[in-house]
């Protein structure tokens, strides 16, 4: 990441909420169409993890096949008995982000929501 660029960082904070802001597909499930979603999320998925080597961690499981038009519902619900929500990033587990903060994607490291904003600015 830049050195201009802004870094927020509250570990606490994050692991506390649990990842809200990592609900990184579920949006698509509402507005993109059934034809493209057979790609859609693998895609995204590798777009939004463009450096996935710099990690130091696996996905936790593979989104494309968590969502595909027809998955069954049951695969999901295996997902979710394991703490992993099917609709999140893969690499959010059952306490938030399982990459260390220093290997984390640069958009997420400076991403900062707005209820955390409006604490910020309001004490
Ligand atoms: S940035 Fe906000 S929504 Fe995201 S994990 Fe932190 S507290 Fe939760
Ligand atoms: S890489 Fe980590 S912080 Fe970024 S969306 Fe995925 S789980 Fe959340």
């Amino acid at each position: 990441m830049p050195e201009s660029a802004a870094e927020y960082r509250d570990e606490a904070r994050c692991a506390a909420c649990g990842g809200r802001c990592c609900i990184i597909y579920y949006p698509a499930r509402c507005v993109v169409t059934p034809m493209e979603k057979s790609w859609w999320y693998g895609e995204y998925s590798d777009f939004f993890h463009s450096y996935r080597d710099r990690y130091g961690v696996e996905p936790l499981y593979p989104p494309a096949d968590a969502n595909a038009p027809g998955t069954p519902e049951t695969v999901r619900q295996a997902l979710r008995d394991l703490g992993i929500d099917p609709d999140a990033c893969e690499y959010k587990g059952p306490a938030g982000c399982i990459i260390a903060w220093e290997n984390r994607p640069d958009q997420c490291r400076s991403y900062r929501c707005h209820e955390w904003e409006w604490a910020e600015t309001n004490g």
